[in-house]
């Protein structure tokens, strides 16, 4: 993309509704637009990453077998009648009538609307274990929106829903679902450490929320540091091997780490304390097991194999997609500007033209322009007639993890200068070794 034909609004000053790093970062790089309390126009950058985002939470879904659908923001009333959650769910479902007068609801969540599906379509416990999730916009009239896209009242949201025969299959889908959420902040660049939780209105046993330490998460946790020294990294987990997962969810979650819902002040003093640590976290994932508590009102039943009719035993669990973009960036930035991690960068590299108009370095930057794009490197290339300085600010602002500089004198020597936007450090190289530089650095992302 060349940026003087792109559409990146960036601001000069710092808006002063924004409290926190993120929400002033998200604006002042032109990637969201307030357009009511908690509702946000995604502008292209914003949208670029967005899409990213989702893009990673689609694939680590699929990779755990899990299937995707989609199911719409407008609900009917009746259905959740039927749970008795219309009743119960108060002001933050926003209720709408249609011009005959029927309620609907736009939704907050989906349990409801999956298990109607489910018990439509599925009779045998033959047909399980089956997963099936979206992600869709919910609605929910927060009382205090705030923080930009973290709280929003519309937003992004992957839930997924479990239907197993019995309650040992719907644990292991359970495991199954932390362990593809790891796989998924990771690939963020994000430690998100499972903490057990509270269930809430959605009610349930079992339940972990991922949490990214920041301080300005709106919770507080209490865990063992040695928590956020754990990594997936790439070891292969068989997804279908009960025992595999469950081992993995285990070493997540055998050292202490609660949120203030969860937490046990005894079992906290027990840790060493050196590794005793409170400090503030971003819930930006929430698995449930909930057994029969929908399927049963409801009617989800399936015959098992001693042919009797058994609810299924259900789950649901939620990755806050467009929350992740506050997360990510309360957790990677400077005081120049947002860091991107190479997982989720809009574009994958910057190219500064430190001369516009000059005929050589013109050259160049369409020549690497084209270079990248030919082995599927995506840049940002600015074009403006602008000053370097400014050129720079704007780069380190909107955070892509490389630049390439290109300028009349590193050409007269053959080189331009690669510099990674999370260290500093610059190098100089050929075009070509730049191109192949980022094809290595990139790899593991595509
Ligand atoms: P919170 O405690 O933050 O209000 P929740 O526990 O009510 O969230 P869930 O029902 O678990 O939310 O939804 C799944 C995920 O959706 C959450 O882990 C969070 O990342 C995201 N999410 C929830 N509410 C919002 C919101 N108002 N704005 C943006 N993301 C949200
Ligand atoms: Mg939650």
């Amino acid at each position: 993309m060349r940026l003087s034909r792109y559409f990146l609004p960036v601001l000069k000053e710092n808006p002063s509704e924004a409290q926190i790093v993120s929400h002033r970062l998200m604006l002042r790089a032109g990637m969201i637009k307030q357009q009511a309390a908690g509702i946000y126009s995604w502008l292209p950058m914003g949208f670029k990453v967005l899409k990213r985002i989702e893009q990673i939470v689609h694939e680590e879904q699929v990779r755990a077998g899990h299937i995707p659908l989609l199911m719409p923001t407008l609900q009917s009333a009746d259905l959740w009648r039927e749970s008795g959650r219309y009743d119960a769910y108060g002001p933050e479902m926003l209720r709408i009538k249609d011009r005959h007068d029927r309620e609907m609801l736009y939704g907050p969540t989906n349990e409801e609307m999956i298990t109607d599906i489910f018990r439509s379509h599925v009779g045998s416990y033959k047909d399980l274990p089956l997963t099936l999730y979206h992600i869709q916009w919910k609605f929910r009239d927060e009382v205090r929106p705030r923080f930009g896209v973290m709280r929003g009242r519309e937003f992004l949201m992957k839930d997924g829903y479990n239907f197993d025969v019995d309650k040992d299959a719907a644990l292991h889908a359970y495991n199954r679902h932390m362990v593809s959420y790891l796989r998924t902040y990771e690939r963020m660049g994000l430690t998100a450490i499972p903490m057990r939780a509270d269930s809430g209105p959605i009610g349930g046993d079992d339940t972990h929320e991922f949490l990214v330490l920041a301080q300005t998460g709106e919770s507080e946790v209490f865990f063992d540091d040695r928590v956020t020294t754990l990594t997936l990294g790439d070891r292969a987990v068989d997804y279908d091997d009960r025992e595999a997962v469950a081992a993995v969810c285990e070493e997540f979650t055998t050292l202490y780490a609660r949120t203030d819902e969860t937490h046990d002040a005894g079992l906290f003093e027990a840790i060493p304390e050196e590794h005793r640590k409170v400090a503030r976290g971003i819930e930006v994932g929430q698995i449930f097991y909930f057994g029969t508590k929908y399927s049963e009102p409801m009617g989800a039943v399936v015959v098992n194999d001693k042919g009797e009719r058994v609810p299924v035993h259900m789950g649901s669990h939620g990755i806050g997609v467009s929350r992740l973009l506050g997360a990510i960036i309360e957790a990677s930035h400077d005081d120049k500007g947002i860091i991107w991690p190479e997982g989720v960068t809009p574009f994958h590299a910057g190219i500064v033209n430190l001369k516009q108009g000059d005929e050589a370095a013109d050259a160049a930057c369409e020549a690497l322009y084209k270079a990248l794009a030919g082995v599927g490197l995506e840049a940002l290339y600015d074009d403006r007639n602008d000053r370097a300085g400014a050129k720079f600010a704007t780069m380190d602002l909107i955070g892509l993890p490389w630049r390439i500089t290109v300028g009349p004198r590193g050409l007269a020597k053959g080189v331009v200068e690669l510099t990674s936007r999370r260290t500093g450090e610059s190098e100089e190289m050929t075009p070509e070794a730049a191109v192949a530089r980022l094809v290595e650095i990139y790899a593991p992302h595509r």
